[in-house]
């Protein structure tokens, strides 16, 4: 059965090559044979030409034998930012680190399929995330060894032990000469802090043990973001595949040097290694590769429309500032942030006062009250939350502003009227609130709950 679909898509791959080199390889094909790097490279290029308004193509750069690293960049391109102004979230993705794990690089570009063809048939929840949400993927990393079919590069290289984070420490098996000794690693890298440095989900696609591995692969201990991976595990076998959901280090085996640990510790990403189930050989396969991957898709799918939940998400719900500070904020988000600050910024725009770090846990509250300096209000001023996304050190830093609405400056209590300049900033909160009590209300009157 395996051979006769092997025949078939080989009949169908020449009938192609018959037909034209510039068109798209067709589905019955694609969803039977492994991507050469030659047909990615026709393919991805069919989709930036058939869908300019969605696709943007580039490169982040080249293997040692000089093959493109493709990557393809999925957003709604005509805006630049999300409905309501704010940026839109990163996705990034990569495929292909070892060259014989054709089914892993298949999930990435399956990813990248699903998404411009839900957009071109106005599939909702696909315009909806490319309407919010950008993703990048670098569909064959190792585009030299997939060729060959080894999970080598050209160099004798395992890609996947040779990423600058705790290089070698394991005593891995062909690790390079040193961290990012590799054109593809280096390349990988650069585009992880270059280009996509805000994103919020990482994912790196492999063929193995079926099974997703989050951090650490260096350590057996859970990673500080331990609520953020288990929430995920939680929802995802509650009701989306039962594939396993693990630490990597006691999920398969410590590792050093990967992807998946430089991509956390690093860059402070949530990260997942996705390891597909362990069918690495070319050229064909007997089961249409979309329906084979169909829950995998479904867990990716789960992924992206929902990053924004994969950080920390403070919302201030009331500050009150009268002799002290009391600050009410609630976290939207499913990761804990560790060392929140509420700030004070003068009318000059600089840093006039800053509360203690106080933590915020993952789908949590807190209502912290700090000691407060009156003398630095000021007139013009405002209020800044400043913060970490995650837990982990090396997770990016926001600083968002809390609306003034939602601040209730009074006298203090001993009857000093408030600093000279303040009292229109108060007025103006006034305003602000009674406007904004009047949008809320007619937001419940129609029924409407927009927050995402
Ligand atoms: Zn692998």
């Amino acid at each position: 059965m395996r051979g006769r679909a092997i025949f078939l898509a080989a009949m169908l791959l020449a009938t192609t090559a018959l037909a034209g080199a510039h068109a798209q390889q067709p589905d019955i094909v694609q969803e039977h044979i492994y991507h050469t790097h030659a047909q990615l490279t026709i393919d991805v290029n069919a989709w930036a030409d058939d869908h300019p308004d969605i696709v943007d193509l580039t490169s982040a750069g080249e293997t040692v034998l000089g093959r493109a690293l493709h990557v393809v960049r999925i957003s709604d391109w005509s805006v630049d930012t999300k409905p309501d102004g704010t940026a839109k979230e990163v996705v990034y993705i990569d495929g292909g680190h070892h060259g014989n794990e054709h089914l892993g690089t298949a999930l990435a570009f399956l990813v990248a399929e699903h998404y411009i063809e839900g957009w071109a048939e106005g599939d909702e929840a696909v315009v909806q995330v490319l309407q919010t949400t950008e993703l990048h993927i670098l569909i064959m990393l190792n585009a030299d060894g997939n060729d060959m079919d080894t999970r080598w590069n050209v160099r004798q290289v395992d890609l996947n032990r040779n990423y600058d984070h705790h290089w070698n420490e394991h005593d891995e098996t062909q690790p390079g000469s040193g961290p990012f000794s590799e054109p593809e690693t280096t390349a990988n890298g650069i585009y992880m802090r270059e280009v996509v440095p805000n994103a919020d989900l990482y994912v790196t696609m492999h063929t193995g043990v079926w099974i997703m591995l989050y951090p650490w692969g260096i350590i057996p201990d859970q990673p500080v973001d331990w609520e953020l991976f288990h929430y995920i595990r939680d929802v995802v076998h509650d009701g989306i595949s039962d594939i396993p959901i693990q630490n990597a280090n006691q999920g398969l085996y410590p590792n050093s040097g990967t992807s998946r640990d430089y991509g956390y510790g690093v860059m402070g990403f949530p990260t997942f290694t996705f390891e597909t189930d362990d069918e690495q050989w070319l050229p064909g396969t007997a089961e249409p590769l979309s329906s084979r991957l169909g829950e995998e898709l479904d867990v990716m799918e789960y992924l992206i429309e929902n990053v924004w939940y994969w950080r920390a998400r403070l919302e201030v719900t009331n500050v009150v500032v009268e002799d002290d500070v009391r600050l009410e904020v609630r976290n939207l988000g499913h990761a804990t942030t560790a060392n929140a600050s509420l700030e004070y910024i003068d009318g000059d725009g600089m840093v006039a006062w800053a509360s203690p770090m106080f933590t915020v846990n993952a789908s949590s509250s807190a209502s912290p009250t700090f000691a407060f300096d009156r003398g630095v209000l000021t007139g013009g001023g405002s209020w800044n939350l400043n913060y970490q996304k995650r837990v982990i050190d090396a997770a990016q830093w926001v600083n968002e502003s809390v609306p003034s609405e939602v601040v209730d400056l009074r006298p203090s209590t001993d009857g000093a009227a408030l600093p000279i300049g303040t009292a229109p900033l108060l007025v103006a909160s006034l305003i602000a609130a009674v406007a904004v009590e009047a949008k809320r209300r007619g937001i419940d009157l129609c029924g409407e709950d927009g927050e995402h």
